[in-house]
């Protein structure tokens, strides 16, 4: 049978380590703000890597005509075009198409990855009606989102540093992604230009600066996580150019892959870090972002199996499968507002194919859950506030006291997981104060990205 007294002593303890109480989040959002002074300073001084993006001016409202827009980061890849409305025309249409990444072709070759992903374009453009019509002798265009880091030396042009998220090609490393891209698309015989290449977060903080003036920064909470804001050229060190008219640079942080001692780290986050491809790497992402933190929990549930006979004398088989509890069913049992938990019972049925468990069992899982959850969440916060302090945005300035700042949010785990936003959101009005907090607000850019980087496409357009 169960034995309880251990039960509750790997719960207790996995949710003391997990602790975020204030001072440390402090501790956190202050080293995130050091790692950003590293990172700007130079390429290899800090956990995050500060990357110059290239948009030293974000779309304007005026961007006209048709364009198109590529996503691809995580477990799906989207295809949009949009069609602009000129000065204050705003968006007049837009459309996409959805496809899933098949599982083998994240581990397989660059040029099968980039060969299925030209032929969705080509199946795209193909089904394009009469009213998307190009000026003729023009050629499309294309903003392209490449969510993983890359070393960008131009608007068009960046080597793929690393792969993450469960990607994990070798011979794309160290490649142009946009020539890759490009030579698969002139294979597949599409007439297509990729004029911008573009992190997630510059294309949502494009996307956002489009509808809100008052956006300075974007942050992505979805397989992965990781943000970007507009910096002052000047204060980037490492930048070697002339600065720019605007004075201003969007910098893609790479925060996922921040580290500091301060993070409260568990015994099963060096295990998951341990069997994951990117061992070492991605710390802060593997605590927060929605990849992972359904594996936390069962890796935890894996140790109540074995040691206190959770599910009773056998270990469910299915419990040993890494990424079988996905972060949708975590959040799915920790938003279980029945009072015998009952979609924490069917979900656990469901997946590891157990009978029903006691609700006290029922009980342990929900806290699980939250454990996971709030640590995930009070973590993010304490990032934003890095990114609000290093801008200067997390005093009351004395000048402008009206001075709004927006942060545009976006990806599936802050779309859904509501007890996660919540928890995020009330820990940086505790972070920054009443007071701030009334002039700071979070707004979801639903696909920003995609949007994003069209706008940014059609400013940088080789027509203009
Ligand atoms: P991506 O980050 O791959 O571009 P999304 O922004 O759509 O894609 O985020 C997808 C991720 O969001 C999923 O991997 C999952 O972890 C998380 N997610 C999706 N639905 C939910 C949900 N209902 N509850 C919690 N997390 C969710
Ligand atoms: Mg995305």
């Amino acid at each position: 049978g169960a034995n309880w007294r251990r039960t509750m002593e790997i719960l207790r303890d996995f949710e003391e380590k997990c602790g975020t109480p204030i001072e440390k989040l402090k501790q956190v959002a202050d080293a995130m703000v050091m790692e950003m002074h590293a990172g700007l300073a130079s390429d290899d001084g800090s956990s995050i890597k500060m990357l110059i993006s290239y948009v030293d001016n974000l779309p304007t409202g005026d961007e006209d005509g048709l364009f198109y827009a590529l996503d691809l980061g995580g477990t799906n890849f989207r295809v949009l075009r949009v069609q602009l409305g000129g000065k204050d025309g705003g968006i007049k249409h837009q459309e996409f198409a959805e496809v899933p990444i098949p599982v083998e072709l994240m581990i397989g070759t660059s040029d099968d990855l980039f060969g299925y992903i030209a032929s969705e374009v080509a199946k795209f453009i193909a089904q394009e009606g009469p009213e998307f019509q190009l000026p003729s002798g023009r050629e499309r265009e294309l903003g392209f989102t490449f969510s993983f880091p890359v070393m960008q030396t131009s608007i068009d042009s960046g080597t793929l540093i690393t792969w993450a998220k469960g990607f994990s090609i070798d011979d794309t490393v160290g490649k142009d992604v946009v020539e890759e891209l490009a030579k698969a698309l002139k294979k597949q015989g599409v007439d297509m230009h990729v004029t911008a290449l573009v992190n997630d977060t510059v294309g949502t903080l494009a996307g956002g600066q489009f509808s809100n003036k008052d956006v300075i920064a974007a942050v992505i909470l979805g397989t992965g996580t990781n943000a970007a804001y507009v910096e002052r050229a000047e204060a980037i060190p490492k930048w070697r150019g002339p600065l720019p008219k605007s004075g201003e640079m969007v910098i893609n942080m790479e925060w996922g892959n921040f580290q500091t001692s301060n993070l409260p780290l568990t015994e099963y986050d060096y295990a998951l870090d341990y069997h994951s491809p990117n061992s070492g790497e991605q710390i802060y992402e593997k605590m927060i972002s929605g990849m992972y933190l359904g594996e936390i929990v069962r890796r935890v549930l894996c140790r109540m199996a074995e040691e206190a006979s959770f599910f009773g004398d056998t270990i469910p088989p299915k419990l040993h499968i890494p990424f079988i509890l996905r972060t949708p069913d975590m959040s799915a049992m920790h938003h279980d507002s029945s009072p015998d938990l009952e979609i924490v019972g069917s979900t656990m049925k469901d997946i590891l194919e157990i009978p029903m468990l006691s609700l006290k069992k029922r009980k342990v899982i929900y806290d699980l859950c939250k454990i996971v959850a709030t640590r995930g969440a009070r973590l993010a916060a304490a990032g934003i506030s890095g990114i609000l302090k290093i801008v200067g945005r997390d005093t009351l300035s004395s000048n402008d006291e009206k001075r709004k700042s927006v942060i545009a949010m976006d990806g599936g785990l802050y779309e859904h997981y509501e007890e996660f936003r919540k928890c995020l959101e009330h820990t940086l009005k505790e972070l920054l104060g009443d007071k701030v907090w009334e002039r700071i607000s979070i707004e979801h850019a639903n696909d920003g990205s995609g949007i994003g980087a069209a706008l940014l496409a059609a400013s940088h357009s080789r027509y203009l």
